[in-house]
């Protein structure tokens, strides 16, 4: 009786649920909400804390980091309407840089997802900063553009998306102790590893806001994505970086989105590098070419020329550029089911023709296959399929030669959001033996 009443009600479902609004709109109207004008003061704001080093106390008429965290706390909430949840995380480490312990405190702000909420997407910029030298946390550090530009842009995309509901969830950070060793980034990194948290993206902006290059040229047009890569050219930051690529064409027009094929500037870190070693996909986006004259240097004129990280380098009309590229990317796939698991390729024996066999994803109306040549950087093809019943999807991709392309499988939800691309595992993971230990000549 009580497994008919059950099969009865189910039957009896209701009309179906209203079609979600389509992500591109939803997405526009994120988009429009973004100002410049709040970019910049959220800029000026930072700056005004006077050092924002690891160390740096609170003085009367210098804020200090006390009063950066204060600041950025209050903000953060003020994003809000009672679903986010904000607070400070602290973490008792040891900087080799200062050869002592310090306490390193993020500031984060949690939008919980509606259907997904284990999968996270996180957003982040390092609100500390430094003068020329690193250990002295008395001297002005303005860090406007390293990294107030960056914080600026996660402070203005929660801002933009925190009334927004999305399937899975989306936090913004503001880290600490980023110059003294990624210490804030990675203290956040290791503690969701070990909750055991499915972090399906996280993305670090980083010296985003100058666009007056050392040679006098201003580079406003586009952005740099930095993804690492141990092997081959795929890895989970990378499929991020296609992601972030792919929104940016679909939602940002007039801008561009530069993968760089490598984990970082030369020399450089960041803090997407302790979410890669997790495991976690993680990129790093930079300006378009950087002025090492505006880069942890004390403010000071020598030989005519003018050092120091200030406001007045901070392009307030670019910083809301990257905030749409932030905010495009982190709405499509928080929005879109999580991305299809155990993708198999295969190539036909009688056609160069490729078969892709994946897990179905729970709530995907569709899937989109793609190809590239593995010489070449993104996506080049991309055909949608319908979903269809079963635990198993398959698809074919025509004339596709498997052993030319590398190839990956999107989930598209019912509002045409994309998740992150799903690869099949490489077939040639042969391992060399060191060159100092071959035998013969
Ligand atoms: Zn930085």
């Amino acid at each position: 009786m009580l497994t008919s009443l059950c099969l009865l009600l189910v039957l009896q479902d209701p009309a179906p649920p209203a079609a979600p609004a389509p992500i591109a709109e939803r997405i526009r109207t994120m988009l429009g909400r973004i100002q410049a004008d709040e970019l910049a003061g959220s800029v000026r704001a930072l700056v005004d804390m006077g050092s924002r080093h690891v160390l740096a106390e609170s003085r009367p008429g210098r804020p200090g980091k006390p009063g950066a965290v204060a600041y950025l706390e209050q903000r953060l909430r003020a994003c809000g309407d009672g679903r986010l949840q904000v607070e400070r995380q602290s973490f008792t480490v040891f900087s080799t840089r200062l050869g002592r312990e310090v306490t390193v405190t993020n500031v984060v702000a949690t939008l919980p997802g509606t259907q997904d909420p284990e999968r996270i997407y996180v957003v982040g910029g390092h609100y500390d900063s430094i003068c020329s030298d690193n250990r002295d946390s008395e001297t002005p550090a303005p860090g406007a553009n390293d990294d107030g530009s960056g914080t600026a842009v996660m402070l203005e995309a929660c801002r933009v998306m925190a009334r927004e509901r999305f399937a899975a969830t989306v936090v913004f950070v503001a880290y600490d102790g980023e110059e003294m060793g990624l210490l804030g980034s990675t203290a956040h990194a290791e503690a969701l590893a070990k909750a055991g948290a499915r972090v399906d993206g996280m993305i670090t902006n980083d010296i985003v806001g100058n666009t007056l290059g050392m040679d006098g040229k201003k580079r406003d047009e586009y952005l740099r994505v930095f993804s690492y890569a141990p092997r081959g050219n795929d890895s989970p930051g990378r499929s991020l970086a296609r992601a972030a690529t792919h929104a940016t064409r679909s939602h940002v027009p007039g801008f561009e989105l530069r993968m760089v094929l490598r984990g970082d500037r030369y020399g450089r870190g960041g803090d997407h590098r302790p979410f890669h070693q997790q495991g976690f996909p993680a990129v790093r986006f930079t300006e378009a070419r950087e002025d090492y004259a505006r880069q942890h240097q004390t403010v000071r004129e020598q030989d005519g020329k003018r050092y120091g990280d200030t406001p007045d380098f901070v392009d307030a009309a670019y910083l809301a550029r990257v905030c749409a590229v932030n905010v495009a990317t982190l709405a499509e796939l928080a929005a879109a089911p999580p991305p299809p698991a155990s993708v198999q390729a295969s190539g036909s024996r009688t056609r160069y023709d490729t078969l892709l066999r994946w897990q179905a994803v729970p709530g995907a109306a569709g899937y989109e296959l793609l190809a590239r040549l593995t010489t070449s950087p993104d996506w080049e093809v991309a055909r949608t399929v319908p979903a269809a019943e079963g635990q198993e999807a398959r698809a074919t991709l025509a004339d596709v030669l498997l052993d030319d392309h590398v190839v990956g499988v999107r989930a598209i939800g019912a509002d045409g959001a994309r998740s992150r691309a799903a690869v099949p595992p490489e077939p040639d993971a042969v391992e060399q033996r060191p060159a100092g230990r071959r035998s013969g000549g």
